[in-house]
């Protein structure tokens, strides 16, 4: 299985120009410019990328979204606020390879027609943004950003902007609010940033993974990267795995690969020789998934549909036989109260509702009612929000009611949990 994104990851001090070029690093920027930019993002189209930042949207196809010949400036937004519990694989990749990224990025920004990109990174990520503006301004000593890139013509300027933490400034439009120095409400849509988006200009707006792609794909071509992974679900994929494994951490894998096999071989396993007992597949907004509903399923976005969940970031939490899934789902109920913006009323009032049933249920002051009424929040909160907060909030707590509910009851007729 080849590597695309994390080939380099473990070489020391890959985060430097120096190291990065002596791996054929920048090659791929060099071919690019002396491609047309159109010819790019058909290239793209063909790989068959898709957006790794949850939403899986074909990255080529969103480019080609942009409306033609307008007299507006066109800007790349590089979505790098990672703020999915449990999603660490854009942080590790900036960190330790940032120039592959900014390289993705200046190729990007020349098939858009982008004079200006900017890269929003999470503001707790202090050594992803250092390594970002360190990486940026050693391209630019080296002709590779900035005016006149390697002589073409091209003009990139490439901004840094640290966000203050929010989880909601992680949602596209939000994320803009925020670039533009206003509170991270996110915006009503359509228009989508294609048309409206930064500074009420075209916008693209792409995660880090999606970026830091494409100097692959350009230079192996579009239809080499769709010869990787499955059907529908082309090339590698980073997945970032924590929880009750032996060994967390980021790993890449064509998708398409086993999720089973990959918990034992990739991640070492369940810690201690316990029994599997449940994942959480893309990154905690997505649904829980049984032990038994994992068997024979791939690590691709059909896959895990089928299986009842999402893909989504590509975060996998493992949890073992000993884990309390009311405790578990408490914690998020509490993360996804604290992050609502408040803009619309089902989230604003329906997440702390379920976050304070749900502690009370710990606590011992939990009603028989409540699973019931966990549910009907859930179903007035799924789909009738401004943002995918609300269903981010909402899916985790309807999969674990309805999938441990037995845990639930326990909790509520015995005042304790069953697992001591
Ligand atoms: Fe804000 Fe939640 Fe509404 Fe999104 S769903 S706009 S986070 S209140």
């Amino acid at each position: 299985m080849e590597k695309i994104l994390l080939k380099y990851t473990d070489v020391p001090e890959q985060y430097r120009i120096e190291t990065y070029i002596k791996d054929d690093g920048y090659t791929a920027l060099k071919k690019a410019l002396k491609m047309a930019p159109a010819e790019l993002v058909e290239e793209v189209k063909k790989s068959g990328l898709r957006g790794r930042g949850g939403a899986g949207f074909p990255t080529g196809l969103k480019w080609s979204f942009l409306p033609k010949g307008s007299v507006k400036p066109v800007y790349l937004v590089c979505n790098a606020d990672e703020g999915e519990p449990g999603t660490f694989k854009d942080r590790y990749l900036m960190e330790k390879d940032p120039h592959l990224f900014i390289e993705g990025t200046i190729i990007s920004s020349y098939a858009i027609n982008a004079k200006q990109a900017f890269i929003y990174v999470r503001g707790e990520f202090v050594l992803s943004a250092n390594r970002l503006e360190e990486a940026i301004k050693e391209a630019m000593k080296a002709g590779y950003a900035g005016k006149n890139i390697l002589g073409s013509g091209y003009d990139l300027e490439i901004t840094v902007h640290r966000g203050a933490g929010a989880y909601i400034c992680g949602e596209e439009t939000s994320l803009l609010e925020s670039l533009e120095g206003k509170r991270g409400y996110p915006r009503l849509k359509p228009p989508f940033p294609a048309v409206v988006g930064a500074f009420k200009s075209p916008t693209i707006i792409n995660n880090v993974e999606t970026i830091a792609a494409v100097p692959w794909i350009v230079l192996n071509g579009g239809e080499a990267y769709a010869k990787i992974g499955t059907e529908k679900s082309k090339g590698t994929k980073l997945f970032s795995i924590s929880g009750k494994v032996n060994k967390p951490g980021v790993y890449e894998v064509d998708l398409g690969y086993p999720m089973g096999k990959f918990i034992e071989e990739y991640a070492g396993g369940i810690k201690d020789g316990k029994k599997l007992k449940a994942v959480i597949p893309g990154g905690s907004s997505t649904p829980v998934l049984k032990a038994s509903e994992i068997e024979g399923v791939v690590l691709d976005y059909e896959s895990i549909a089928k299986a009842g969940s999402m893909l989504g970031s590509g975060a996998i939490i493992v949890f073992d036989e000993t884990d309390c899934m009311v405790k578990a789902i408490s914690v998020l109920a509490d993360f996804y109260a604290h992050e609502s913006c408040g803009q619309c009323t089902p989230c604003r009032e329906g997440t702390p509702w379920m976050a304070r049933i749900i502690r009370n249920i710990l606590t011992g002051k939990g009603k028989e009612s409540d699973p019931d009424l966990l549910l009907e929040i859930c179903d007035n909160i799924l789909g009738k929000t401004v943002c995918p907060l609300g269903d981010a909030a909402a899916m985790p707590v309807d999969s674990f009611v309805k999938k441990y509910r037995d845990e639930f009851e326990y909790h509520i007729k015995q005042g304790k949990c069953n697992l001591g």
